[in-house]
C-alpha cells in the first residue's frame, strides 16, 4: 500500500538488514532532474547526454553543452551523477553524428565506437561535463555505451582521466562485458549494467520487436546468470557494480538484483518508492538465496515463481 510504502522508505535504499543498495533515478532532462530529487532519489545512475542534443543539427559548442549539462546537474548539487557520454546509432540517430544507415544498427557502429572513429566529439563532450559538474557542485563520474573489450574501456578511461573525470565507469550491454568483467573492471572504477542492452544481446533478440518481448524479459534465467558472474567478479575486485536498465524499477527483481551483488539501482523516478519497499522487506542473505534461486530456474515464470518461494521459506 502507499502508506507502507512511505514508512518504509525514506530516501536511502537498504535491504531489511541494512546492507545500502543506492536508489538512484535516470535522467535525461533537467525536468527529470527535478523529478528525480522530489522523489528522494540518491542521486543518478543514468544521464542520458544524447537526450540534451535530439534535435542538434551541428555539434552543440563545448559552451553549449555546459549549459545542458548543468542545467540537469544543478538539482544534484552534493550527490552523486553517472554521466553517460553520448549513446546514439542508426537506432538512435543524432543528427549532428551524420551516422550512416546500417542493415543492423543494434549491432553497428553505435555508443562507444561512434567515438573511436570521431574522438574529438567525445574529448570536448567530456571537457564539458567536467566544467559543468565543477559549476554544478554534483559529484559526477562519467562511463561510456556499448563497450566490448578491455581495450576499449582502457582507452576511453585514458581519455576521460586526461578530461579530468575523477570516477570512470563502462556500461555492460554486451554479453563479451559481462564475460570479461575481470578485465574490464580492471581499467575501470565501477560498471554499470544497461539490462535493456544486455537482454536483447544476450537472447539475440531486438527489443525494438514487440514479438520478441519474451526473449528480453530481464527475468531470463541466461540473463540473470551473467549478472551474477559480473556481481562475482566485481566482489573480487571491490569495485562496485549497478544497475540502470528497466529491470532495476521491478520491485522483485531489484532485490534479485542486490542478491546478485549490484550496489545501486538507477530507475524512472516513479519506480523509487515501491523499489525501497521492497528491498527494505527481506535481508541481503534472503535476497541472495531468492538471487540464486532464480537464476537456476529454466524460464522467467521460473526465476519469478523461486525468488518468490525462497522468501516465502
Ligand atoms: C540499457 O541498455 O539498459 C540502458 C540503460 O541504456 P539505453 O536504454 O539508453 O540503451
Ligand atoms: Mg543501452
Amino acid at each position: 500500500s502507499a502508506a507502507r510504502t512511505r514508512t518504509r522508505w525514506r530516501g536511502a535504499g537498504a535491504t531489511a538488514d541494512g546492507q545500502p543498495v543506492k536508489l538512484l533515478a535516470n535522467v535525461g532532462s533537467a525536468t527529470d532532474a527535478a523529478t528525480a530529487t522530489e522523489a528522494g532519489a540518491e542521486g543518478s545512475g543514468l544521464f542520458r547526454t544524447e537526450f540534451c542534443f535530439l534535435d542538434a543539427a551541428t555539434e552543440p559548442t563545448e559552451s553549449a553543452q555546459h549549459e545542458a549539462y548543468a542545467a540537469v546537474l544543478r538539482p544534484f548539487a552534493g550527490k552523486p551523477v553517472v554521466v553517460r557520454t553520448l549513446d546514439a546509432g542508426a537506432d538512435k540517430p543524432l543528427p549532428f553524428l551524420d551516422t550512416a544507415a546500417e542493415a543492423n544498427p543494434a549491432l553497428g557502429v553505435r555508443g562507444l565506437r561512434i567515438a573511436f572513429e570521431r574522438p574529438g566529439v567525445l574529448d570536448r563532450q567530456l571537457a564539458a561535463i567536467v566544467s559543468a559538474a565543477a559549476e554544478t557542485g554534483a559529484e559526477i563520474s562519467v562511463m561510456a555505451p556499448m563497450v566490448a573489450t578491455p581495450a576499449e574501456a582502457a582507452w576511453f578511461a585514458e581519455r576521460a582521466r586526461a578530461a579530468g573525470a575523477g570516477r570512470v565507469g563502462i556500461m555492460v550491454e554486451t554479453p563479451a562485458a559481462a564475460l570479461c568483467a575481470e578485465e574490464l573492471l580492471a581499467e575501470v572504477d565501477f560498471a554499470s549494467i544497461g539490462t535493456n542492452d544486455l537482454a536483447q544481446y544476450t537472447c539475440a533478440a531486438d527489443r525494438m520487436t514487440g514479438a520478441l518481448a519474451a526473449l528480453n524479459d530481464p527475468w531470463q534465467p541466461a540473463l540473470l546468470r551473467l549478472i551474477d558472474s559480473l556481481g562475482r567478479a566485481a566482489g573480487a575486485h571491490g569495485k562496485p557494480v549497478g544497475v540502470c536498465g528497466e529491470a532495476a524499477a521491478d520491485p522483485l527483481l531489484a532485490g534479485v538484483l542486490a542478491g546478485l551483488g549490484v550496489t545501486s539501482l538507477s530507475m524512472t523516478s516513479a519506480g523509487l518508492a515501491a523499489v525501497g519497499s521492497s528491498l527494505a522487506e527481506h535481508s541481503l542473505p534472503d535476497w541472495r538465496r531468492a538471487a540464486g534461486a532464480a537464476a537456476a530456474a529454466p524460464d522467467p515464470a521460473g526465476a519469478r515463481e523461486r525468488a518468490n518461494a525462497a522468501l516465502a521459506s
